[in-house]
Parts: structure tokens; sequence; C-alpha cells
């Protein structure tokens, strides 16, 4: 196998590592990242207070009710007791238990519309719980397939940087060292092939005397400077 060849090999070995990097780059940074599964917890927590508040509104409004049925018993009782006799007097605490009467009916309507809030509030927390569990799930099957993925890739870099090493030392230290450095400078495109007396590094028709010294040893293009293989 002539150096060009093991080089332009070597040049497909290298992006493959550098593709095979990039895929574990990402797989690994999905690894542990919960920020979809943060971002319903955070909801469910918003909601949780959202019915908090609109409990203790209830209760508020129940203990209302409360003490109005009691203010409102203890003015029927007075009212109809015999005991005030006064017209006056009487007219005045009919018209204070009417009063009451049409507060606390008000307060039973507040009640009323904050139980079916309560209500609401109850369902739609409950349909965010089984959204969560649900996310939990596919959270842990994308992890589980995040990690085989992990250990494929870093199994077959383990196998790909064996053969990087194995390559490398079937070339001459100077032709690898002017691959590095010509990949460094080249985008990682350090050697180009050569298809119908064209580099294909840069698209330039190559001098017939560059094609054969091309064949015969490590030959870099006039253009590109990069170097040349010939199948
Ligand atoms: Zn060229």
């Amino acid at each position: 196998m002539s150096q060009a060849k093991r080089l332009y090999e070597l040049q497909a070995v290298d992006h493959e590592i550098e593709v095979k990097e990039n895929a574990l780059r990402g797989v690994e940074a999905g690894l542990g990242q919960r920020d979809a599964l943060e971002r319903v917890q955070a909801l469910i927590q918003a909601q949780q207070q959202a019915l908090d508040d609109l409990k203790r509104r209830l209760h508020h409004q129940e203990w209302e009710l409360e003490d109005l049925t009691t203010k409102i018993a203890a003015l029927e009782e007075r009212l109809y007791s015999g005991r005030i006799t006064n017209p006056k007097e009487l007219s005045s605490l009919q018209h204070e238990v009417e009063l009451l009467k049409a507060q606390r009916s008000r307060t039973e309507d507040r009640a009323l519309e904050l139980m079916a809030a309560v209500d609401k509030a109850k369902e739609g927390l409950a349909a965010r719980h089984q959204e969560l569990d649900r996310a939990e799930k596919q959270w842990q099957a994308e992890q589980a397939q995040l990690r085989s993925q992990q250990a494929q890739l870093r199994e077959a870099l383990a196998a790909l940087r064996q053969s990087r090493h194995s390559l490398g030392q079937q070339v001459d230290s100077a032709h690898l060292t002017l691959y590095e450095t010509l990949k460094a400078k080249k985008q990682g495109q350090a050697v180009a092939r050569v298809e119908q007396g064209m580099c294909r590094g840069c698209r330039i028709s190559l001098p017939t005397h560059l094609l054969q010294e091309a064949r015969q040893r490590v030959a870099q293009c006039t253009s590109c400077h990069r170097i040349l293989y010939l199948d």
C-alpha cells in the first residue's frame, strides 16, 4: 500500500473519529438532562399553589357562612321570642335579618363558585401529574437509549483509535507531520483524491508529470498543496 493511500485511509479514519466524537458529545449532553421534566414539575408547583389559594378562599367563605347563620339565628330568636314589643325595634330587627340573609346568599354564591373552581383546579392538577408520569417514563426510555448509544460510540471510537494508531505507524513520520499540518490548515482535508487528472481538493487539472510523481511517492497539489492520492 502506498504512503498516499495509507494517508488517505488515515484521513477517512480521522474523519470518522471526529463524526463519532461529535455524536458522543451530543449524547452525553443529553444524559441527565431533565429540563423537560423540570418544566412540568414547575407547572405542578404553580397549579398546586393556585389550588391551595382557592381552598383557603373557600374556607374563608365557609367560616363567613357559619358566622352569618349564627348571627341570623340569634336575631330571629330575639325577633320571635315575644320579648320585643316595640314595633319600631321589631321592624329594625326584621330589616337587619333581611340584610344578613342577603349577605349570606351572596356568600353562598361565592362559595359555590369557589367549590367549582377548586374542582376544576384539582382536575387540572391530576392531569398534570399524569403528564409528569408520562414524561418521566419517556425520559427513562430516552436515557436508556442514550446510555446504549454512548456505549456503542465509545466502543466504535476505541476501535477507530486503534486503527488510527496502526495506520499511523505505517506512515513515515515526515509524511505524518505533513498530513497533520495540512489537516489543520485544510479543515481536516489533507489528502485529495485525484480523478480524471483533477485534484478533488481544489478541482484543478494536474500536469502529467505531477500525476506520475504522485503514483510513485507522496506529492502535493501545486494549487492547494494537499497530498495527492491516485487509485
Ligand atoms: Zn488541489
